[in-house]
């Protein structure tokens, strides 16, 4: 195990069934050499910086049916919101007040916010708002969709794989394929985004072999950002009885993937943070260096509900940024509030 920790280390390489050799059989004294390492190698390329994202989840409609997610369009104990644009503006400039300059716009699968809409808001985002960055967050789109929001002024998108196995894949998210998701981080990578993807951690069906598989799907993609976090089980969904994913296996993911992408931007995301009270610190110190605090209102942030415990972490971000801040100090590292690019990128 030594061994392969200090390969990982030196060559950011691992096969496969190394991979699932470290998440089946780490311990715990080998388990903090792993984060340390993770932290080191992070600090080689970032210091101590740690970037900061400003979220707006402007609609929780959804005509999708994951298994896991409290947005899927079958669940009918949920009102359903979208936020018009000049409210969305408005959670920008609240954002941008405290110094955010990366605005990521997520939501439910919402045909109502149509090519043209989103090229508008793109547009006006850009303009009302010098040198920030924009990231979405909405799903499977045509490659014509892309092509219009990259040039309108995106720069980023976050789409999880969720799996690259074709069998959880599918048994999790019924009407949609597997295929169509990978096609659509092609064209992401290919128009020129900073392409994020990423898991969940603890999906009922999942293997450490599944986890090494997606977990090599990031590195041969060398995805900019990568979100990972843990299975938290969400009442009105069909896997509602099934048992949260565990911290210690996140963090060991979240580790994993930093000393395999040593640049990807890479957020303690705030189900680590549901489900530990100092998830994001653990988060930070396995390697992560980037915290999302959510700008949008308290109404919508409410039924934006994709699991449980959501909102008991998530405070005004005016709030978050302070306690983030504090937090930060005793792990070492310090609040950046650029746009915060994936290093070496021309945009
Ligand atoms: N509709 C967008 C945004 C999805 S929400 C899209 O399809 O990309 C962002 C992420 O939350 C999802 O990609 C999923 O990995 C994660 N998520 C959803 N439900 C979850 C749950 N119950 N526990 C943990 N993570 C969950």
């Amino acid at each position: 195990m030594k061994k392969l920790l200090e390969k990982l280390y030196v060559t950011n390489t691992l096969a496969k069934d190394e991979i699932m050799y470290i998440l089946s059989n780490i311990n715990d004294s080998l388990e903090n050499d792993l984060f340390r390492l993770a932290n080191l190698t992070k600090k080689n390329h970032y210091g101590n910086k740690v970037y900061i994202r400003g979220l707006i989840e402007f609609s929780n409609f959804c005509k999708n049916t994951c298994k896991y997610c409290g947005l899927r369009c079958q669940n009918k104990n949920i009102n359903r919101y979208r936020l018009m644009k000049n409210e969305i503006l408005e959670c920008c400039h609240r954002g941008y007040k405290l110094g955010i300059r990366t605005f990521v716009l997520q939501s439910g699968e919402d045909s109502y916010f149509h090519d043209e809409l989103l090229v508008e808001l793109t547009k006006e985002i850009k303009y009302l708002f010098n040198n920030t960055a924009v990231t979405f967050s909405i799903g499977e789109k045509s490659r014509t969709c892309y092509k219009k929001l990259y040039k309108a002024g995106a720069d980023r998108y976050l789409l999880r794989q969720e799996t690259v196995n074709k069998n959880l894949y599918q048994n999790m998210h019924p009407r949609m394929s597997l295929e169509n998701r990978l096609r659509c981080l092609t064209n992401l990578l290919d128009i020129g985004y900073q392409t994020g993807s990423g898991f969940i951690v603890g999906l009922p069906g999942q293997t450490d072999e599944i986890l090494a598989e997606d977990i090599l799907f990031l590195k041969n993609n060398n995805f900019q950002m990568v979100g990972l976090g843990a299975f938290i089980p969400h009442p009105d969904t069909p896997l509602s009885s099934y048992n949260q994913g565990s911290l210690r296996k996140t963090l060991i993911c979240v580790a994993l993937v930093r000393l395999l992408l040593p640049k990807t931007l890479l957020p303690a995301t705030t189900a680590l943070a549901v489900i530990s009270p100092d998830g994001w610190n653990k988060g930070i110190i396995a390697g992560a260096n980037v915290i999302m605090l959510n700008l949008s209102p308290s109404s919508a942030r409410e039924n934006y509900e994709i699991y449980q415990g959501k909102n008991d972490v998530s405070d005004e971000a005016e709030i978050s940024l302070q306690k983030v801040k504090n937090d930060l100090k005793n792990s070492g590292s310090q609040v950046d509030m650029g746009r915060g690019d994936y290093i070496g990128w021309n945009y």
